[in-house]
């Protein structure tokens, strides 16, 4: 059974957004497509994020985006509990987290929503969700991998 895993905003979204250009454009127009691709060096054999043009683990520049299942874990977080700018001040508290995805090296900025704050730790498992937040932008946030499932 597939899990649907995307949200889609129809509000206007009032936070900075990423530039989607350059060299990170093709990870977002695959974001958009409800894909997540991680670059992978065809060297070392090792996936790495962000997106850039050489391999920083040997310096390799055979680099290919691959699919990634979006699985990975806390490595850690944040809660911001108090924002004075637009867009944010709605949603306090809200968990700031760098995730690292699983086999990749190099962690991943983003949010840990729907979750209770009390649950949020350090290794928890975390799982990709889709969030479109404007016609052209897709970001990837994460969940809480729920045991049992
Ligand atoms: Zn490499």
């Amino acid at each position: 059974m597939e899990v649907i895993r995307r949200v889609e905003y129809k509000v206007k979204y009032h936070k900075p957004l990423p530039d989607i250009k350059g060299i990170g454009e093709t990870y977002w127009k695959n974001l958009k497509k409800g894909k997540l691709t991680i670059q992978h060096c065809n060297d070392c054999q090792r996936m790495f994020f962000y997106p850039r043009v050489a391999c920083p683990i040997c310096g390799g520049t055979r680099i290919a985006f691959k699919e990634h299942n979006g699985l990975g874990e806390i490595y850690s977080y944040t809660i911001a509990h108090k924002s004075i700018v637009d867009g944010f001040k709605d949603e306090v508290p809200y968990v700031v987290a760098l995730v690292r995805l699983d086999g990749v090296r190099g962690n991943m900025m983003t949010n840990i929503v729907d979750c209770e704050l009390n649950d949020i730790e350090i290794g928890a498992s975390v799982e990709i969700e889709y969030r479109d937040v404007t016609e052209d932008i897709t970001l990837p946030i994460f969940k809480l991998v729920k045991e049992g499932n």
